[in-house]
């Protein structure tokens, strides 16, 4: 009998748990007000509708069947229509690929384009699942600072001229997660003209777009070049449960996207993708619903931003989201938000310290503030129990 216990593989190494799912345990509790957690709020999420749609899909044995690794080709067609819409040039069903989530696509994604030591650039602060997939895959992580305006293209330009060599530059161009703001028109395009003179892949994950408040999001970056992969999902305005989302890149990287989700799961559920197949060709129900959504969000953001004006003064810095489901908040006087974290939590408030997202900047004032799954008057009472806790810590 071996003494020995077998050895997980060495690139696990660098691995940590996300700081999110690992606080979401602790946030669960009844009395404490969950900012935390980046949850669709489930009452929005159209129950009934889609129950009716599987009872539907049912009825066609071949939901049950194994579909095509690639996905259930009406869903396929659905995507390609919406895309080809949103991005303003013809995509065809070959550049449309159904994954588990766009998180799976990301986790595809990244075996498809990174050989070990390639360079990825992403945000900072960063979306975790991203960087965790980055990680993973043994990449080499350099990041770009955000302001108001979205990703600094500017910085980038400067690692390029230094001489830095990405393979993939991940953004989050609408509604940033965490940090709540939108790449700016002029910097999707200049974005698009770099990686084409650059070589590298752009991967434009866009699981918010859809849920602006006033103004639809700017024309994606993946309008700009072909060399854009776009990511999105049904996850914010249907159901996260349906795990539907998808990848559009050019044929070749389907192609080989296509081999590893073989090895994956085979392939998606067909059921999943029918039911999604129908609710996103009830057209006038789906703009119903997401404007209904988006209403909901609008105000809960606008009630959060105007309690944390009114409750903290200068005393806090926040962005002012035109849609998504975060905000993020700086406390100017130095107060440090993951030592305050343990306080809020006894004052019965829970938030995401910005150290979690953080990879060059330590982020130690910042937090992530959801706004999705609160009224607002419940906003209104998180923001005072935070100002409770930040004056008991002061
Ligand atoms: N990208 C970003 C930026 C996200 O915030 C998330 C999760 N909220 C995802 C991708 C993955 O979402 P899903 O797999 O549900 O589509």
């Amino acid at each position: 009998m071996s003494l020995t216990s077998p050895a997980l593989a060495g690139k696990l190494a660098g691995l940590q748990s996300s700081a999110i799912r690992d606080l979401l345990k602790l946030t669960a509790r009844p009395e404490i007000i969950s900012l935390a957690g980046g949850l669709p709020d489930a009452a929005l999420m159209p129950g009934e509708r889609i129950a009716a749609a599987a009872e539907a899909a049912l009825r066609d044995p071949a939901v049950l069947q194994y579909t095509e690794s690639p996905g259930w080709p009406a869903l396929r067609a659905v995507i390609a229509e919406r895309a080809s819409a949103k991005i303003g040039r013809s995509v065809p069903v070959g550049e449309v690929f159904i994954t588990h989530g766009s998180q799976q696509a990301l986790s595809l994604l990244a075996e498809v384009l990174l050989d070990p030591g390639a360079l990825v650039v992403v945000e900072d602060p960063a979306y975790v699942g991203a960087l965790q997939v980055f990680r993973a895959a043994g990449a080499r992580i350099v990041a770009v600072p955000l302001d108001a305006d979205g990703l600094r293209v500017d910085v980038l330009e400067e690692l390029l001229a230094a001489g830095e060599r990405p393979a993939v530059v991940h953004t989050v161009a609408n509604f940033h997660n965490p940090g709540g703001v939108t790449l700016a028109p002029e910097r999707r395009r200049r974005l698009a003209e770099l990686a084409e003179a650059h070589g590298f892949w752009v991967i434009e994950d866009d699981p918010y777009g859809e849920l602006w408040f006033d103004q639809p999001a700017p024309a994606p970056v993946a309008s700009y070049s072909p060399q854009v992969i776009r990511l999105s999902s049904v996850s914010k305005i249907l159901a996260p449960a349906l795990r539907v989302g998808w990848l559009i890149a050019p044929e070749k990287v389907c192609r080989a996207v296509e081999l590893l989700k073989q090895g994956a799961d085979l392939c998606g559920s067909a059921l999943t993708h029918q039911i999604t197949t129908d609710l996103l060709t009830d057209t006038d129900w789906l703009t119903a619903h997401v404007d209904t959504i988006r209403a909901a969000y609008g105000t809960r953001a606008r009630a959060l931003v105007a309690a944390l004006r009114t409750t903290f003064a200068d005393r806090v810095h926040c962005t002012d989201p035109t849609g998504g489901m975060f905000i993020w908040a700086d406390f100017t006087d130095g107060t440090n938000a993951s030592t305050l974290l343990p306080t809020a939590l006894e004052a019965g408030v829970a938030y995401v310290p910005g150290a979690a997202f953080a990879v060059t900047d330590a982020y130690q004032t910042s937090m992530r503030l959801c706004f999705t799954t609160s009224d607002e008057p419940t906003l209104t009472e998180a923001v005072h129990r935070l100002a409770r806790a930040a004056t008991t810590s002061a």
